[in-house]
């Protein structure tokens, strides 16, 4: 066990305060998620926006005793019982001590890193060798300068094989992660196109990369990248290659819809559970890595057969009795765990959680041990009421609170369970793969009919990070979620991103504000549109209003009658749809001035043309006459309120706009504005499901009004969405196109209300199978412009019909 009076040397800091030799067991570095058990440490990490720093006199407060910092305390005196560290770097020091508790176990560590497939190698190889020895692996995806040391961190005496993945944006990294990890063993990947922009060149980023692997004794990866193979080859490191070529270690070749593999002169036939690309290049590198291992045959055939393809994530969709369930029934391991309770402690849209958690399996640990570390992790992280799924939860229910509830197995819960328990709760269910909880989910879940749009809540807050990213440190945003988070859902995204602190929302209507309140979001709100009649709802739920007009600004007036009340003025500076105009200024200031108890939260305008270089001087433009009329009401006022004048192509584009504020909207949900580049990731997947298929012949015809004319013999697929769901009838006859397992799929005919026919002719499909009707490998962009209308209106059509689903690793 690591004391804290040994931090000096392992991180080369200076002790400023020393009051006893306390254990250090658990890392914190989030102040929103420290716990103030004993062993904790808090490192005060400085982001760009965010400081450690700031909380530590919260943190002392609520019980946490150890610190490393690095700057001297501002108020020292106040620390009276603490031990607090002077660091040079707290990130550095967090790696010193990740690598020097790595270094005292001599277990083999898997070292896994490249541009695409590490978190689903990981994942996978934890699968098949848990089976077989006990595996530590990084919770989700902990694979950064941070990640890394956290999850290195976890080793335990009984671990027996590591498993890491780490990855990097920047040259200079890598280097401190193999110093953390200290692999014996690693897999490169892949390298494609994520980064690129960090790194001079590909071949730059794989040198980059390859330091991970400086002293593995062996290091995996698919000799079919030529380049990787042409640097592997000049670095001389012990490299066992799999690939199509003779010359590989591990020669793979295409055989009857299976692989043959042939390894030492034998060659044995291997059926994968996958077809697409990416999967079996994944999984080949796990066979590869097993076969080096020494692993059997008859072992990898087994193992590989009960992979599943779904990448570990979690999803938050509408439950039975107006509850939510977090289905997260892909695995269960105790990081996985911990990830899954902060997960659920950050979802406030309802008040009532609940825990369905089934054994966990080879944890290595002691039965007794593992339960009270999971009765640990409930308690830690806040109440939840808790359900025990298998015998050994239930033999040591007294571990848990009273009132728990204990089945022997997933068929027990079913028949026994009272599901009415479940009104209004935000439920969180957690399984090994064993228990098929998969039948729970399927009980608890609402109805989904084939077609959901999946929001993918951590290329969200990629986006929000970028964004931020973009801008000053001290400017702040407005996320504007109105038109339900722009068809995308708004009380889980306001819930996500009050969570990762925007600072205001912004809504169109009052009653999408009121929606928010009533699911325990407490960010700021504007409503852009308020109506006299609103007035009630909006002041009794804190919501500031938009005053656009005189005849909304009287209206108020009259309503208030002198009560007090913040408001957003909004001045038109060209755009010609709502605000004050510059001749209305002075009456605009003489209202206000008459009117003190009114306080004037922010003043703004809104740009025609961000979007578009053409327009560059036009926004310009307003930009220079909305600061002067700002200028002008703030004077007259004797306060600031703050300005903001930029939407998302505004914030791309033209930063030296972005005053005291910025509006960001469709950027959130990864649809790019601009006609430029910029690293988004697409949030919002449309799918839908291929209800049956048919076999046409030339001159027949499809569909209502015989639109669809089959001019050779054609195989259609009639899939499950319509106009009625927001697939617009303009994508009839040919117009729009889906995708089925990658291939474009023209429609045929007309659009019908619940369906539409696609050609699929030469696409292997079967009825069931998965349409993207947009969103991933389908950019809303072309979607759009297929229909000659923009990104806004596909991405906002999707009727509410359309269950939405929310994918996470974990925040
Ligand atoms: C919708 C809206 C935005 C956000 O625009 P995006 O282009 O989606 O970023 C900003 N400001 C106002 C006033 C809006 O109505």
């Amino acid at each position: 066990m690591i004391r804290f009076s040994q931090l000096e040397s392992i991180t080369g800091g200076k002790n400023i305060l020393f009051s006893s030799d306390t254990p250090v067991t658990t890392i914190s570095l989030d102040s929103r998620k420290a716990s103030a058990a004993e062993g904790t440490v808090f490192f005060a990490i400085r982001g760009e926006r965010h400081d450690g720093h700031d909380y530590l006199q919260n943190l002392y407060a609520q019980g946490i005793r150890q610190f490393v910092v690095e700057r001297p305390l501002s108020s020292p005196e106040v620390f009276k019982d603490a031990n607090v560290i002077l660091v040079g770097s707290a990130i550095d020091a967090l790696q010193r001590l990740a690598a020097f508790h790595r270094s005292a176990f001599s277990i083999p560590v898997v070292g896994i890193t490249g541009s695409n497939g590490k978190t689903i190698i990981k994942e996978w190889l934890f699968q098949m060798l848990s089976k077989d020895r006990v595996v530590v692996k990084n919770p989700g995806s902990y694979n950064s300068q941070i990640g890394v040391p956290l999850s290195v961190w976890q080793l335990q005496p009984h671990h027996q094989l590591g498993i890491f993945e780490a990855g990097i944006s920047r040259p200079g990294e890598m280097e401190k992660i193999a110093q953390v990890m200290q692999p014996t063993i690693g897999i490169f990947t892949n390298i494609g196109s994520a980064h690129d922009e960090g790194f001079k060149n590909r071949e730059e980023k794989i040198r980059e990369k390859l330091r991970l692997f400086d002293h593995v004794q062996t290091l995996i990866y698919c000799r079919d990248h030529k380049t990787l193979h042409d640097i592997l080859l000049k670095r001389g490191l012990p490299a066992f290659s799999w690939g199509a070529s003779p010359e590989s270690d591990l020669q793979v070749t295409p055989h009857d819809n299976a692989w043959a593999i042939r390894y030492k002169a034998q060659t044995e036939i291997l059926r994968l559970p996958f077809t697409d690309t990416a999967s079996v290049e994944n999984c080949l590198h796990c066979v590869a890595l097993l076969l080096t291992m020494g692993y059997s045959f008859s072992f990898i055939r087994e193992s590989v057969q009960s992979l599943r393809g779904v990448p570990m994530r979690m999803e938050l969709k509408e439950g039975i009795y107006q509850s939510q369930i977090i289905d997260d029934t892909y695995n269960n391991d105790l990081g996985g765990l911990e990830i899954a309770l902060q997960f659920l402690t950050h979802q406030h849209q309802k008040k009532k959680k609940r825990v369905i958690l089934s054994d966990i399996l080879e944890s290595g640990l002691e039965d007794e041990a593992l339960v009270k570390k999971i009765a640990g992790l409930l308690t830690k992280n806040g109440a939840a009421a808790f359900v025990g799924v298998g015998p050994v939860l239930g033999r040591y229910q007294n571990v848990f609170p009273a009132g728990s509830l204990f089945y022997a197995s997933t068929e027990d819960f079913l028949a026994q369970f009272d599901f009415d328990l479940l009104q209004q709760e935000i439920v969180l269910v957690k399984g090994a793969r064993v228990f098929a909880f998969e039948k729970i989910v399927g009980r608890l879940q609402r109805q989904v009919h084939g077609t959901v749009m999946e929001v993918d809540l951590n290329a969200l807050v990629h986006n929000f990070n970028y964004f931020k990213s973009t801008l000053r440190p001290s400017t702040k945003i407005m996320v504007m979620v109105k038109a339900f988070a722009y068809g995308s859902g708004s009380t889980e995204i306001a819930n996500l991103l009050q969570y990762h602190q925007a600072d205001y929302l912004g809504v169109a209507y009052a009653d999408e504000g009121v929606a928010l309140r009533k699911n325990n979001i407490t960010l700021p709100i504007m409503v852009m549109n308020p109506s006299e009649e609103s007035f009630g709802i909006l002041f009794s739920q804190n919501l500031e209003p938009e005053i656009y007009s005189f005849k909304i600004f009287h209206a108020l007036l009259n309503y208030l009658q002198g009560k007090p009340c913040k408001i957003h003025l909004k001045l038109d500076t060209g755009m010609h749809r709502l605000g004050f105009e510059s001749a209305h200024l002075d009456e605009v200031i003489a209202l206000l001035l008459a009117n003190p108890q009114i306080r004037v939260a922010s003043i703004f305008s809104h740009l025609a043309g961000a979007d578009e270089a053409t327009h560059d001087d036009f926004s310009r433009a307003q930009g220079r006459a909305f600061e002067t009329a700002a200028n002008q009401i703030s004077k007259a006022l004797g306060y600031r309120p703050l300005y903001h004048i930029l939407n998302s192509p505004g914030i791309l584009r033209l930063p030296e706009l972005q005053f005291d504020m910025v509006r960001l909207g469709i950027g959130l949900y990864g649809v790019d504005p601009t006609s430029e580049v910029h690293p988004l990731k697409p949030v919002v997947t449309l799918k839908t499901i291929i209800s049956q298929i048919k076999k046409i012949n030339q001159g027949e015809s499809i569909g209502y009004g015989r639109r669809g004319v089959a001019e050779k013999d054609l195989t259609i697929g009639t899939i499950a969405i319509g106009y009625a769901d927001g697939f617009s009838r303009a994508f009839s006859r040919g117009a729009g196109r889906v995708l089925v397992h990658g291939a474009p799929a023209k429609v045929i005919g007309n659009v019908c209300m619940d369906m539409t026919m696609v050609d699929i002719t030469g696409i292997d499909a079967r009825e069931g199978d998965e349409v993207i009707v947009f969103g991933k490998g389908l950019p809303i962009q072309d979607v759009a412009a297929s229909i000659n209308t923009i990104s806004y209106e596909i991405l906002t059509s999707t009727s509410e019909r359309v269950k939405r689903v929310f994918v996470s690793e974990g925040i």
